[in-house]
């Protein structure tokens, strides 16, 4: 009977997975979408521990011990953690469910060898817990190193050769594993553990030289191989809602890493090998073709923004940086208040990770049907008296579609130069992700705003409230 209900608890627990997947595209059913997911997994979580045969009663105070430590550190670092540093989390928890899958690949090679003689541990098997164990050790290592990155800890170190190092490492990791699965030596468990650490040391190796920007997109790819390595404990203990959300993660997370390269327009090989960004400063008052910028001042800006009709902003990086969500909502009502309508521009690839712009706004609770698509934004620029880019830089950069031998060149972005007034909010002339120069800051019809998003921001509404 007990078997019977888990099975059910696991069907639950798995269509819970995909409704949540499911919620999570969105912006307004997103939190719920998490909450639907969070569910699943308890009930998955409880159901095993109390209706699963194997468990034996007196391992509760480890399981227990472990949930309760878990819990307790997981919910602190959530709750602590800056809007910035959520790549850094992310890359995190990603480590640990790699770590997990090792781990399971590691407890479940010693039961083998228990129960079987060397030579004649059944190749499936084998096959699914090196596969578990390689893929397991490169996602938790790796995540390690791209934390330790993203957190500035670890700087971008690459060797000579670098990435034939690691393609000759990686055929050697395999062949080994075939040969250890398949030949069935007798040093199998001295191959095991060999494996192991190479797997390891690719990790490292990696992850190690990619352009510290581009983490985000490696932690994504990192993402969907540890789903595949928890699918590989799913196969193994034959558990239907680990090999569900296993998958949902692989899938989920191979969908995203296309998805960020799509939108930056750049191939995954590229991101792997290519170190972008962070190259010059582009830190100039005049432009390459001879432009010179034009500054304005906060007040003059307040009466551009009042006497408007239609204002868009264009949130980037450098909104999340200074924390500026709240105040930037605060400018929003109080322009809105005036008649101004406002909404804002969301590029897909604006900020540090996927849906940065809608967390960040959501948090400061703006409304979601202000947030609007690029595609769908792009043909309304041309009607908008202002529009206010606020920390972003890339993502407005009119490079992407008149230069070809600009590195963003092909990527999507928004159209804010067909606006009659681009009012630019950032500290410098200093380049973005992409390191390179931007046309826009020196067109006739754009003007700097220079200074930390959050106090000019504050400034502006002091000004707009004094008119
Ligand atoms: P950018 O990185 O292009 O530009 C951000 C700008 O914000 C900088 O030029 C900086 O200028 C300014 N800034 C920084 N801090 C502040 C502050 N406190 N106050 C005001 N301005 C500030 O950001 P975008 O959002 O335009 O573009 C995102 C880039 O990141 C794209 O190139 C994208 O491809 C890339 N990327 C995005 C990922 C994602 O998933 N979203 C993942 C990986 C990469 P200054 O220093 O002068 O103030």
């Amino acid at each position: 009977m007990n078997k019977e209900i888990l099975q059910l608890i696991y069907l639950v627990g798995s269509v819970s997975f995909m409704i949540g997947l499911k919620m999570l595209s969105k912006p307004d059913t997103a939190r719920k979408g998490n909450l639907v997911a969070a569910f699943g997994m308890t009930i998955a979580i409880l159901g095993t521990i109390f209706l699963y045969d194997g468990i034996k009663t007196s391992n509760y105070g480890w399981i227990f011990g472990g949930l309760i430590i878990g819990s307790i550190l997981g919910t602190l670092s959530a709750k602590k953690v800056k809007m910035t540093q959520m790549p850094e989390m992310v890359s995190l928890f990603n480590g640990m469910g790699g770590a997990c899958a090792m781990l399971i690949s590691a407890v479940e090679f010693t039961h083998l060898t228990h129960n079987y003689e060397i030579g004649a541990l059944p190749h499936g098997q084998l096959l699914i817990i090196m596969l578990g164990l390689i893929i397991g050790s490169i996602s938790f290592v790796g995540s390690l190193v791209a934390w330790g990155k993203l957190s500035g800890r670890v700087g971008d170190k690459t060797l000579k050769l670098q990435q034939l190092v690691n393609i000759g490492l990686l055929v050697f990791i395999l062949g080994i594993a075939c040969y250890t699965i398949f030949a069935g030596p007798a040093e199998t468990v001295t191959y095991f553990y060999v494996i192991w650490g190479l797997s390891v040391l690719y990790g490292i190796l990696f992850v190690m030289p990619i352009g510290g920007a581009d983490m985000p997109v490696v932690i994504s790819l990192l993402n969907s191989f540890t789903g595949v390595a928890a699918a590989m404990g799913g196969f193994l203990y034959d558990n239907k809602v680990m090999l569900v959300g296993g998958i949902l993660v692989g899938s989920a997370g191979t969908l995203l890493t296309l998805v960020m390269c799509k939108a930056m327009n750049r191939s995954l090989t590229n991101v792997l090998i290519g170190n972008f960004g962070g190259g010059s400063s582009g830190e100039s008052a005049t432009s390459p073709s001879g432009g010179h910028i034009r500054e304005i001042n906060a007040g003059d800006t307040a009466i551009l923004l009042k006497y408007a009709n239609k204002v868009i902003i264009v949130p980037g990086y450098g909104l999340a940086v200074a924390q500026a969500q709240h105040v930037c909502h605060e400018l929003e009502e109080l322009l809105e208040s005036e008649g101004v309508g406002v909404k804002y521009a969301i590029h897909p690839v604006a900020g540090r990770m996927p849906g940065h712009m809608n967390v960040l706004l959501a948090e400061s609770n703006v409304s979601y049907d202000k947030l609007v698509e690029m595609e769908h934004i792009n043909p309304e620029f041309t009607t908008t008296d202002v529009v206010l880019v606020v920390g972003a830089n890339d993502v407005v950069n009119p490079a992407a579609k008149t230069d070809p031998s600009s590195p963003i060149y092909g990527m999507p972005i928004l159209d804010v130069e067909n606006a009659k007034n681009i009012i630019v909010m950032k500290r410098s002339m200093k380049a973005g992700y992409a390191g390179i120069e931007n046309e826009l800051f020196y067109q006739p019809k754009t003007s700097m705003l220079f200074g930390d998003a959050k106090g000019t921001l504050t400034k502006l509404v002091a000004e707009v409230k004094a008119l």
